[in-house]
C-alpha cells in the first residue's frame, strides 16, 4: 500500500552521465559546493549524489567492466550529459497507470526498487519528446 503523501510531483533527481567520476566530482563538490549524499550503485552503474535544494544531482558512471551496462551503451552512443530526469509523483501506481492508458512507452511495466531503496519506474524517451523520464515516489 503506498504512503498517502501529496505533495505534489517534483524533480528528484537528475541522472548524469560521465565518462570518469573522479574526473567530474570535484566540479560539482567544490566549485558548485554541492553537499555530498552516498548512493547505493545501481544497473551497473557507479554513483556519485549530490543534494541540490529538493533534488539530487546523481553522475552516473559505467565501470570499465560493465561495458554492458545501461550507462556505457549510452555513452558510447551519445557520450556524456544528461541521461534522465526522476519525478517523484504522489502514487506511483496511478501515475504509471495514466501513462499507460494514454500509450506512453513503459520501460517498466511493474515499479522496481532503485538506488534510492524507493520504488521506481522508467518511461520511453520515445514517448516523452526524448528525455528519459524515471518515476518515483517521494
Ligand atoms: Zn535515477
Amino acid at each position: 500500500m503506498p504512503k498517502a503523501t501529496f505533495r505534489g510531483t517534483r524533480i528528484a533527481h537528475i541522472g548524469i552521465a560521465v565518462d570518469a567520476l573522479d574526473r567530474v566530482l570535484p566540479f560539482y563538490r567544490d566549485l558548485l559546493a554541492l553537499p555530498e549524499e552516498p548512493l547505493d550503485d545501481a544497473d551497473g552503474a557507479r554513483i556519485a549524489g549530490f543534494r541540490a535544494g529538493d533534488a539530487l544531482v546523481e553522475l552516473l558512471e559505467a565501470p570499465p567492466e560493465r561495458p554492458d551496462s545501461p550507462i556505457a551503451k549510452f555513452i558510447a552512443k551519445r557520450g556524456p550529459g544528461i541521461h534522465h530526469i526522476c519525478f517523484a509523483v504522489d502514487d506511483l501506481n496511478a501515475t504509471l497507470e495514466r501513462c499507460r492508458r494514454e500509450g506512453i512507452k513503459l520501460i517498466d511495466d511493474v515499479p522496481r526498487i532503485g538506488a534510492e531503496g524507493k520504488r521506481i519506474a522508467f518511461l520511453h524517451p520515445s514517448s516523452t519528446a526524448g528525455v528519459l523520464i524515471e518515476l518515483t515516489e517521494h
